[in-house]
């Protein structure tokens, strides 16, 4: 048995603060039909992304499913808005593809790209932004702390961009994502 449309319903990390968003897989066959399904998410930002990664969706679109993967809350967060806001997607994608009947909204999602941090020392993170929050290249981002509040490593922004997803509790170690930033494209 094979799905023709999949969609990956994600609420961040326990750990992680984020804006909604979602991914979709440029560059395939099926990548017109995953557009299409992006656009009718709700959510703040679309990704599009190329080439093989490790995650489920991308795997269902190198297969042949078309597929986006979206994230919404964060932190562990469950509440009315955002399960009624994942409901309304889900019906409004099932439109989009044709299975429920009824005619789908289209969003107009702004498209970004961007990139991802790495803890650069283990210790306590003290983020400088919050959230959506703009940067521009060079700004610090934030700092790692050890236990008696002195700076073991500045965090500085590679790029212009805007705080897409970041921990929020107070532990990072080293080596791990601690932050994804995004870019508006064009
Ligand atoms: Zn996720």
């Amino acid at each position: 048995m094979k799905a023709d449309v999949q969609k990956d319903i994600h609420s961040g990390d326990n750990h992680e603060d984020l804006v909604s968003h979602l991914y979709y897989l440029e560059g395939l066959e099926n990548s017109d039909l995953a557009k299409k399904l992006a656009m009718s998410c709700n959510v703040e930002y679309a990704w599009p992304c190329h080439g093989k990664s490790g995650a489920y969706y991308n795997a269902a679109m190198y297969s042949g499913t078309a597929t986006v993967l979206m994230e919404r809350s964060g932190m562990s967060v469950w509440n009315d808005e955002f399960v009624g806001q994942d409901k309304e997607d889900i019906r409004n994608f099932l439109k989009t593809a044709g299975i429920l009947e009824g005619e789908a909204k289209v969003y107009d999602l702004p498209l970004i790209t961007g990139g991802s941090l790495k803890a650069p020392a283990t210790g306590v993170w003290r983020p400088a932004l919050e959230i959506r929050d703009q940067f521009r290249k060079g700004d610090k981002l934030g700092e790692v702390q050890d236990y008696f509040g002195e700076t073991i490593a500045t965090v500085t922004a590679p790029e212009d961009g805007f705080m897409l997803y970041q921990v929020k509790h107070l532990q990072v170690i080293k080596g791990h994502e601690m932050l994804t930033y995004g870019v508006l494209l064009g």
